[in-house]
C-alpha cells in the first residue's frame, strides 16, 4: 500500500523511491552489517534508523535539521545493508536521492569548497588531475615530500590533509594513459574471442597506469581484442554519489556511445564498475537513452568476471606469497561479485590466501567519503588494518583503487605498512613471471 505524500515535505521523494522506504519491515537484520553502526552503536547511524529518518522527512513529520542530515551524511553508501536485507530494500536509491535533494549538514567551509572543486571539476578529468598532481610529484622528486607532509598535517584541515595523505609517495611526473585498440596476443582457438571495451576511469587512469597496462596485457593474452576508447569519460560515480545526477547522466551517455560496438565493457575498479552497471537506473526516465543504457549495463563486467568466463589456462609461474582478500563494497555489495576474484587467486600456484574477518566491511574509502568524513573513515581503516594484521599477512588484495589507496596510506600512518595488490597484478605475475 502506498501512502500519499504531503505536497510540502523536507524530502520530496518520488513514489518509486518512497516505496523503498516502505519496504523496510524494521527487522534490524542489516544492523550488524553496517560499518557506522558497528562503530557508533546508534540506531540513527544504522540503515533502519536512516530509512526511518528519510521516511519521516518524506511524510512531513520531521524537518531536515542539521542533526538529521549529519546521520545521513555519515552513511558510506557501501550497500552492505542491501546484501543483508531479506526484504530487498534497495537502500542506495533512497540515500542517493536524499543526497541529491538535501545539502550536506553544517556550514560550507573553505576546505569543503576545495574538496568539492577537486571532486567535481578536477578528479573526473585525467588531464586536470595530472596537472593538479604535478606540484606534489615535483616536491617528491626533490626529496621534500616528508617535510611538506609533516607541515601540511599540522596546518591543513583534516579533509585536505587526508587528500594529501592518499597520494602515494612516488609516481611518474606525467603518467601515460593507454588508449587505442589492442589485438589478442595469444591464439586460443578453444576460447571465444571477445571484443572488450576497457573503461579506464578518471582517477584510476592517472593513479594506476601500471595496473591498467597489466589488465590490457592479460586480456590480450587470454584472446581478447581490447578497446580503450579515447572518447570515454569518467563513470559519473563522484557526481552521482555527490547529489549531481544530471552531470552523471552526461558522463554515462559519453560512455554508452564510446563502447557501443563492444561485446563487454570491463572495469578493474569496483566503484566505477558498479556505477557503469547502474546506468540503466540512472537513465531510466530518459526516453532517448533508456534502452541503450539498459543494454550497456547488461554487458558491463568486473575484470575478474570476464577472466573467469574466458576459462583461462593454468598460469605457468609460481607466486610465493601470503595474502588476504578484502571485498570492496562496490564489488561485493554493489555488484554481488565475490567468487570470481577468489577464483583468480586460487589459480595461482604458490599463493597462500588467508581468509579475512569482516572482509566485506567497508575500509572507510567509499569514493570521496574519506575526504568528507575523515574521522569515521580513519576509524574504519584502523578496524580493517587490525583484521588484516590478524591474518599474519602483510599483503592485502582488493579490486578497487579507492580501497587500495585508503588501506595503503592508513597502514603507512599506523606503521602497519601493508602492501596492496589488485588480483590482476598477481595473476599477471603468474602468467608472465615478472612483477
Ligand atoms: S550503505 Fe553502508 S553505511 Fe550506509 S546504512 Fe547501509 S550499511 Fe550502513
Ligand atoms: S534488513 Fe531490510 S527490512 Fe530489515 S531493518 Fe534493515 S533495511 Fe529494513
Amino acid at each position: 500500500m502506498t501512502t500519499s505524500l504531503p505536497l510540502h515535505s523536507a524530502l520530496p521523494l518520488d513514489e518509486a523511491t518512497y516505496k523503498q522506504a516502505q519496504n523496510c519491515v524494521h527487522c534490524g537484520l542489516c544492523l550488524p552489517a553496517c560499518p557506522t553502526y558497528l562503530e557508533n552503536r546508534l540506531e540513527v547511524d544504522a540503515p533502519r534508523g536512516r530509512i526511518h529518518l528519510m521516511k519521516a522527512m518524506a511524510e512531513g513529520r520531521i524537518e531536515a535539521t542539521d542533526s538529521v542530515r549529519k546521520h545521513l551524511d555519515l552513511c558510506l553508501d557501501c550497500r552492505a545493508c542491501e546484501t543483508a536485507c531479506p526484504s530487498g530494500v534497495v537502500y542506495h536509491e533512497l540515500i542517493e536521492t536524499a543526497r541529491s535533494i538535501l545539502p550536506p549538514a553544517g556550514r560550507r567551509t573553505f576546505s569543503n569548497r576545495v574538496i568539492d572543486f577537486m571532486c567535481f571539476h578536477v578528479m573526473p578529468y585525467p588531464t586536470r588531475m595530472k596537472l593538479a598532481m604535478l606540484p606534489a610529484r615535483l616536491v617528491q622528486k626533490l626529496g621534500l615530500w616528508k617535510l611538506v607532509s609533516k607541515l601540511n598535517a599540522r596546518t591543513l584541515s583534516p579533509s585536505l590533509a587526508k587528500m594529501q595523505q592518499m597520494l602515494p609517495e612516488s609516481g611518474p611526473l606525467w603518467p601515460s594513459t593507454a588508449s587505442g585498440t589492442f589485438g589478442p596476443t595469444a591464439n586460443r582457438p578453444a576460447a571465444k574471442a571477445f571484443k572488450v571495451g576497457f573503461h579506464s576511469g578518471c582517477v584510476g587512469s592517472v593513479m594506476q597506469p601500471g595496473l591498467h597496462q597489466k589488465t590490457i596485457e592479460l586480456l590480450q593474452h587470454l584472446g581478447c581484442e581490447v578497446v580503450v576508447a579515447p572518447s570515454q569519460a569518467c563513470c559519473g560515480a563522484i557526481h552521482h554519489h555527490g547529489g549531481r545526477p544530471a552531470d552523471a547522466a552526461e558522463f554515462a551517455k559519453r560512455n554508452i556511445e564510446a563502447f557501443a560496438d563492444c561485446d563487454f565493457v570491463v572495469s578493474n575498479i569496483a566503484g566505477c564498475g558498479a556505477m557503469l552497471k547502474e546506468y540503466n537506473h540512472l537513465l531510466h526516465g530518459d526516453a532517448a537513452w533508456a534502452e541503450k543504457a539498459k543494454a550497456f549495463s547488461a554487458k558491463t563486467r568486473d575484470v575478474s568476471e570476464v577472466i573467469v568466463a574466458l576459462n583461462p589456462p593454468k598460469p605457468p609461474h609460481r607466486v610465493e606469497r601470503c595474502v588476504t582478500y578484502h571485498d570492496a563494497c562496490h564489488l561485493a555489495h554493489g555488484q554481488k561479485v565475490t567468487a570470481p576474484p577468489r577464483k583468480l587467486l586460487a589459480m595461482i600456484e604458490g599463493l597462500t590466501v588467508v581468509p579475512l574477518t569482516e572482509s566485506d566491511t567497508c575500509c572507510g574509502a567509499a569514493g570521496t567519503y574519506n575526504l568528507l568524513q575523515p574521522e569515521m573513515a580513519r576509524r574504519l581503516a584502523e578496524r580493517k588494518i587490525r583484521n588484516i594484521e590478524a591474518t599474519g599477512c602483510k599483503i592485502c588484495v582488493t579490486g578497487n583503487i579507492g580501497c587500495s589507496m585508503q588501506i595503503r596510506s592508513e597502514s603507512a600512518r599506523t606503521g602497519a605498512n601493508l602492501e596492496l595488490f589488485h588480483p590482476v597484478e598477481l595473476l599477471h605475475e603468474a602468467y608472465f613471471g615478472r612483477r
